[in-house]
């Protein structure tokens, strides 16, 4: 595929990465929340967009269907990261990575006493690395949305989740009980494409770092 091609997602990331695009001069013909389709030309001949699932961002950018990608540190550390350079943190879709519990819960004190916990969350490489290096004992079950419903139903004791506001978590009497990194978005490149499209890509990386500081 001659030109570029932009792997983006959908939603919070999708806004907060149009001002960074602009800053290249690509501008996006359609919008994809209001459009069905999943291949947007731009304003520049030679880029195109897709819109793809957040967590398949990493996946399209490693195997070279798309050059360049946005994707949260969270997705980032489930995918691996392999296929991929990461040159630029964007400090976009800011949020944190925390374990979470019911109000009643003590979760301290069932940390202490060597508790084996059961663990909800769609993130369960940095929920597995964080609890091995705290020597704690989990039990991880995959959920891929709505973790907060987990202890409420019974499914686990405590969630891994991601919080901005805190809101949601309130409203399902859950309160953050540990945090374990804050998380932004990067843009991720295929290492291949940077090397064979590097005097196409080079200037877009240049713009959207110009655009981030
Ligand atoms: P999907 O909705 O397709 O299942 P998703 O829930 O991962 O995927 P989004 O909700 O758009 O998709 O989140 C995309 C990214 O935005 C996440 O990977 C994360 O990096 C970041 N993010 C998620 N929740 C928040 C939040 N509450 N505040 C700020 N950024 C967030
Ligand atoms: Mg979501």
């Amino acid at each position: 595929m001659s030109g570029i091609t932009i792997a983006l997602s959908k939603g919070r990331i999708y806004e907060e990465t149009l001002p960074l695009l602009a800053a290249a001069g690509i501008v996006p013909s359609e919008d994809p929340e209001k459009s069905r389709k999943l291949i947007i030309g731009t304003s520049r001949d030679d880029v195109r967009v897709v819109i793809v699932r957040a967590s398949d961002v990493p996946t399209y950018v490693q195997y070279g269907a798309a050059d360049l990608g946005i994707a949260g540190k969270d997705v980032l550390l489930e995918h691996g990261g392999e296929g991929l350079y990461q040159p630029l943190d964007l400090n976009i879709a800011k949020c944190r990575m925390c374990v979470a519990a019911p109000t009643g819960f003590d979760y301290e004190a069932a940390v202490g006493r060597g508790a084996r916990l059961r663990i909800a969350t769609k993130y369960v490489a940095v929920a597995r690395e964080h609890f091995a290096a705290k020597g704690v004992h989990v039990d991880l079950i995959k959920l891929y949305g709505s973790m907060e419903l987990a202890p409420l139903a019974g499914l686990a004791e405590a969630i891994v989740d991601l919080v901005s506001s805190g809101s949601t978590l309130k409203a399902n009497n859950l309160v953050e009980v540990e945090e374990i990194m804050n998380i932004s978005s990067r843009l991720v490149v295929n290492q291949a494409a940077l090397k064979m499209k590097r005097d196409l890509l080079q200037p877009v990386i240049a713009a959207i770092e110009g655009a981030v500081k």
